[in-house]
């Protein structure tokens, strides 16, 4: 096969064309795989509008991506030491550099200056198959392996290689949840809906979510949130720190999770108990923020992308919580490659939480 096809972003906001990209020659330890699910995601609508810095087009869109080894260069095992087999069906990490003070010193892999990342890189030059919106993608050696389970959809494993890995990694940089918590979540995005679920699993005794539209917070209501706030109905930020307010005694939430974007730190922080922990995973959006005090006490976690094991951790929570969340729910339409412009607008437009795009239909 020397070529494929592709959805190609060629300049902000421009129609995404549908290119023949090269396939190309594999290294040793590196992968072909034939998508059979890329979720698209916010970012990935930032991007196409040139709303972020870290791309040029012409770019292959999507980062989100599952799908079944095609080739293989030489032997490969996944993250637990298992064999990387051709009709594997799989999902794969990000890449650091492991050379840098991040990666050696402060283990903290996932600000590494090196890192590489997939639905931003360019199109025209080697290894060209690196965005998730195509017939196959190129996995490079170094990336992480994970094979999928069996029970979990491969639009859900899609997903849990951006949206749901960076949740797990959040909740992972919180710690343990106590049964007396409350855990208020600013958005009802993907990551919003999927923390909602996480944080009732990890045992909090009452999960908020405050978001829009009504039909995201349905869902997040099915997927473990006791109460939601739309902000389309209540658009007084002052409302809506009292209605956390109202629920935990006059003091705020024990834990604020932002998955709204930047924008929403300030009311969020109100929304916190003096000496809670707020969470920051949203990272859409840029300018200043102004804050009138701190919560006394305050711990702010801030939260970049995953480490390989947020991966495995996402897989895990999908197969092992099957019948207990309606995972499926978040998956909202499937489209073909040629339908990509579509659903980026149902994307932007938030018409769907998640849009998927089969490159096989
Ligand atoms: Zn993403
Ligand atoms: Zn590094």
């Amino acid at each position: 096969m020397a070529e494929c096809k592709a959805a190609v972003v060629t300049g902000p906001s421009e129609p995404i064309a549908i290119w023949d990209v090269p396939v190309p020659p594999l290294e040793a330890g590196a992968l072909l795989v034939r998508i059979d699910a890329s979720t698209l995601c916010g970012t990935d609508v930032h991007r196409w509008k040139g709303d972020l810095a870290d791309h040029g087009e012409p770019f292959i869109t999507g980062h989100e991506p599952c799908g079944y080894v095609e080739e293989v260069a030489g032997e490969k095992v996944d993250l637990l030491g298992a064999p990387v087999r051709r009709g594997d069906r799989i999902v794969w990490s990000y890449v650091s550099c492991g050379h840098c003070y991040w990666c050696t010193v402060a283990l903290q892999p996932c600000v590494c200056p090196g890192r590489m990342s997939w639905g931003h890189n360019p199109a025209d030059r080697p290894p060209y198959l690196l965005g998730s919106c195509a017939e196959y993608m190129y996995v490079p050696p170094a990336c992480q392996i994970v094979h999928v389970p069996e029970e979990v959809s491969s639009a859900s494993a899609a997903a849990a290689a951006c949206a749901y890995r960076t949740v797990m990694h959040g909740f992972d940089r919180l710690g343990a949840l106590k049964s007396h918590e409350t855990v208020a979540i600013q958005g009802s995005g993907p990551i919003g809906i999927f923390a909602a679920a996480v944080a009732r699993d990890h045992g909090a005794k009452q999960v908020l979510v405050i978001g829009a539209p009504e039909h995201r917070l349905e869902v997040a209501r099915r997927m473990g949130a006791d109460a939601t706030l739309d902000i389309d109905t209540v658009d007084d930020p002052d409302r809506r720190v009292e209605w956390v307010k109202d629920r935990t005694e006059g003091r705020g939430a024990d834990v604020v999770l932002q998955a709204a974007g930047n924008a929403a730190v300030p009311e969020g922080l109100r929304m916190l108990r003096a000496g809670g922990r707020y969470v920051n995973i949203g990272a859409g959006g840029t300018g200043l923020l102004s804050v009138d005090t701190l919560p006394q006490e305050m711990s702010l976690f801030t939260v970049r992308s995953g480490e390989p094991r947020h991966w495995l951790q996402a897989l895990d929570f999908l197969a092992s919580r099957q019948g207990t969340y309606p995972f499926e729910e978040l998956i909202s339409r499937t489209y073909g490659l040629s339908e990509i412009n579509e659903a980026m607008r149902a994307m932007a437009e938030l018409e769907v939480i998640k849009a998927v795009i089969d490159p096989t239909r």
